[in-house]
């Protein structure tokens, strides 16, 4: 039998592993064991699970394969954040993050190769999209991180904040996070996961729904829908004012608030009258702002503000009760900061550029 006939073990939730399993003759208890040394142990070889029978073994290793990304090129920056380039299957690169201490652990994840949302002062967003990542490449990011780094112990966090929007990839991500939730892979609970979104809506609606219902991030960075449209234009389609009603319905546990992200850009949307709107607009939202002063790139138009303008836009807030933050940068050096990932290589040369046109 050849690789693409070959069950991909890194795609199934537990359920479906052991239905494959079931059908081949095997006892389904197999599917927790297969689950613990892949998920837990780090060990995607099936000739290493030395608690299943030396047969099953050898059966596995024809009919089944567990895909895990290779580690193309890793990075330390001076901060302790790791950026890592993997490289999946079918060649193309994605980029994952580990943050230490913040205090947790916290591995920063991507959904997507590039992302369609286009976001005017993004990185990720001049890549346009690529594909959307499956399930199992998703998964596969914390699996291999986790053992990279020895976190599976000691605990750790998940952002959806890495390349792609988790939104526009829905079901993936789902399956991803059910997957990484499961008593016998990493047992990840969903207060431990951050979902950050532009806010696709009726994905939000959706994961109104969830059973695994993670914390919620919404890339707000504007206060008036004419000024959203440029900077995140799904705004376009799905404009601010529906955005914070949807988020005014989201049901939130005792205590639980939304998270809105705004990345301040210098003379663009950080005026005291932003300041003024934006308390206005999260009226009656249970919210804390997230401030991320503009990471700056080349190729992206904005400029970031001063620490004197971040620190007057946070007071702003603070002082008319909203709970404020100001996200730290790490990883700065490496790129491996809030809108930093990109792949190299993936801009189209000039010569394809050209053909495209023709
Ligand atoms: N697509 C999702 C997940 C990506 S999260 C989303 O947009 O929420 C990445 C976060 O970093 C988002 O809040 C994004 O707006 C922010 N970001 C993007 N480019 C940035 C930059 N150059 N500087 C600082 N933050 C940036």
């Amino acid at each position: 039998m050849n690789e693409c006939t070959r069950i991909d073990v890194a795609e199934l939730d537990r359920g479906e592993l052991e239905h494959a399993l079931e059908g081949l003759g095997h006892e389904r208890f197999r599917g927790r064991q297969i689950f613990r040394w892949v998920y837990r142990q780090g060990v995607p070889d099936f000739a290493r699970m030395t608690d299943l029978p030396l047969d099953l073994r050898a059966e596995l290793a024809r009919r089944f394969t567990v895909s895990t990304p290779a580690i193309a090129h890793r990075d330390e920056s001076s901060d302790g954040t790791n950026k890592f380039l993997l490289e999946l299957a079918d060649r193309r690169h994605i980029e994952a993050v580990y943050i230490p201490d913040t205090p947790a652990q916290t591995l920063c994840i991507s959904t997507q190769v590039g992302c369609a949302m286009r976001c005017a002062f993004c990185l990720t967003g001049k890549m346009g999209m690529v594909r959307n990542l499956t399930a199992g490449e998703i998964a596969a990011q914390v699996r291999l991180l986790t053992h990279e780094l020895d976190l599976v112990e000691g605990g750790f966090n998940v952002v959806l904040m890495g390349m792609g929007e988790p939104l526009h990839n829905y079901d993936a991500t789902m399956k991803a996070l059910r997957m990484l939730a499961d008593p016998y892979a990493l047992g990840l609970t969903p207060g431990r996961v951050t979902l950050s979104t532009v806010g696709v809506l009726p994905a939000l609606d959706r994961l109104a729904t969830e059973p695994f219902m993670p914390n919620l991030a919404i890339s707000l960075h504007a206060t008036t829908e004419e000024m959203r449209d440029r900077l995140v234009p799904v705004n376009r389609k799905y404009g601010l004012a529906d955005l914070v009603e949807a988020c005014r319905r989201f049901p939130l546990k005792r205590r639980e608030r939304i998270t809105f992200e705004y990345v301040l850009l210098d003379g663009v949307n950080d005026t005291p009258q932003d300041a003024r709107r934006l308390v206005k607009l999260l009226h009656g939202v249970r919210a804390k702002v997230n401030l991320i002063p503009l990471n700056e790139a080349p190729g992206i138009p904005f400029g970031r503000p001063s620490d004197a303008r971040v620190d007057a836009f946070a007071e702003a807030l603070a002082e008319r009760g909203i709970t404020v933050s100001v996200r730290k940068s790490r990883g700065r050096d490496i790129r491996a900061a809030c809108g930093q990932l990109i792949v190299e290589g993936t801009f189209p040369s000039p010569a394809q550029r050209v053909a495209a046109l023709l």
